[in-house]
């Protein structure tokens, strides 16, 4: 394999797969990014903004009720869900605005699905005075106009997106192709721990200061680590920054959790890892939902966060590897967990954090009283309300 071959592999994953116009960029970047990476005033303008701007620490929540309740190990919430903006999505998008500014960049163009990343992007554009364009589906535009708008409010303009199924996937393709034909004064915020290298690597980074956090409270509370950490996996930006600080320590148990949506031997799945095949798709080689010819399949989960049809690379190496272990969890587990973390803990948690959740409502109790677990709240579930109560029956005027 020649050097340049090598560069972001993750085993036989990771890489860049793009357009000759896209690759010098990529170096250019990919340079000036390692540079910074060890560069301490950078650090100190990242943890800046991450404490006065975003509200970090994020606190590690005992959940003691839902310990008793579950009877088993103790129970632990990284709570990103009070982040400003409400979700782990800022963490990554404040490192990269960084990095595009320090390239002299004045304009943030981004993906987005249900819009988290585009109102978390279109808020640092803001912050900084930088130019901000969204891409989504148009599909998910209709879907999601309350997120339309806020984005607008912020100041960015929102694209719909009209070519294939007009869903994330298709965004991505269209902000790449954006990107391509605008780079001088253009960067590409990726939203999650996918892409073409170096992306996978800096929202690797940017995400990793939530393990690094959970590490130092938990020693500080129970001077020990925790046995297993879990979060829930679309792209997988908020399990890979869970797992980062812990990957070298081998009894620690890392488990993503996937979007089963129907049942992961469903045709209406997202579950990646589980369901998926090796495909080279956004940039990168990794795992992707495909059909027979190798043509991107139709995801579904009931959280629009989730329902991305490939995975990052990391998450494809370590699932290969078996140091971390992926397992689906479905729409109605997901809904029975937002009503369960409600009730117990008085905590109205993202649809998509509740995959995690109904995780450790099924491992909690067939582990010891003096094991740990630490599971990432990935966002407050304000947004999802609405459609949960619909998917109850629940009729809601709006
Ligand atoms: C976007 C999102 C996710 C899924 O994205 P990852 O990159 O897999 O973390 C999960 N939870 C919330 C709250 C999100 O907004």
């Amino acid at each position: 394999m020649l050097e340049t071959q090598k560069k972001g592999r993750y085993g036989e994953f990771g890489g860049q797969y793009i357009p000759e116009t896209l690759m010098t960029q990529l170096e250019i970047i990919d340079r000036e990014y390692h540079r910074l990476k060890n560069d301490s005033s950078f650090r100190a303008e990242l943890n800046d903004l991450l404490v006065n701007y975003a509200n970090r620490p994020s606190l590690l929540y005992y959940a003691k009720n839902m310990t008793e309740d579950l009877g088993g190990a103790q129970i632990y919430l990284k709570r990103e869900d009070l982040n400003h903006t409400g979700a782990h999505k800022i963490n990554n998008v404040i490192g990269q605005a960084l990095v595009a500014k320090h390239l002299g960049k004045t304009r943030l163009i981004a993906e987005t699905g249900a819009g988290q990343h585009g109102v978390a992007t279109a808020t640092i554009a803001a912050l900084f005075g930088m130019e901000c364009e969204i891409f989504m589906g148009k599909e998910d535009t209709e879907r999601q106009k309350l997120n339309v708008y806020r984005m607008e409010l912020l100041g960015a303009k929102v694209h719909p997106v009209t070519t294939g199924s007009m869903v994330l996937k298709d965004a991505v393709n269209a902000t790449m192709q954006e990107w391509a034909s605008r780079i001088d004064d253009t960067f590409y915020i990726l939203g999650s721990a996918v892409g073409p290298a170096p992306f996978p690597e800096m929202v690797h980074d940017f995400q990793s200061v939530i393990s690094k956090e959970a590490k130092q409270q938990l020693q500080e509370k129970k001077h020990t680590l925790p046995d297993m950490v879990v979060a829930c996996v679309g792209g997988g930006s908020n399990a890979i920054g869970s797992f980062a600080d812990f990957i070298d320590d081998p009894s620690v148990q890392l488990v993503g959790v996937e979007a089963a949506g129907k049942g992961v031997d469903s045709n209406r799945t997202a579950a990646t890892i589980e369901r998926g095949s090796v495909g080279i798709f956004h940039g990168m080689k990794s795992l992707f939902l495909q059909d027979q010819n190798g043509q991107i399949d139709k995801v579904y989960s009931i959280s629009a966060g989730l329902d991305y049809p490939g995975v990052g690379p990391e998450h494809a190496a370590l699932a290969e590897e078996g140091r971390a272990q992926y397992v689906g969890i479905t729409d109605d587990e997901a809904v029975a967990a937002f009503e369960y973390i409600a009730r117990e803990e008085g905590i109205v948690a993202a649809i998509e954090s509740c995959h995690a959740v109904a995780y450790v409502q099924k491992i909690a109790p067939t582990m010891r009283q003096d094991q740990i677990i630490i599971c990432t709240l990935s966002g407050r579930g304000d947004k999802d309300v609405a459609s949960i109560a619909k998917y109850k029956g629940v009729e809601i005027d709006d």
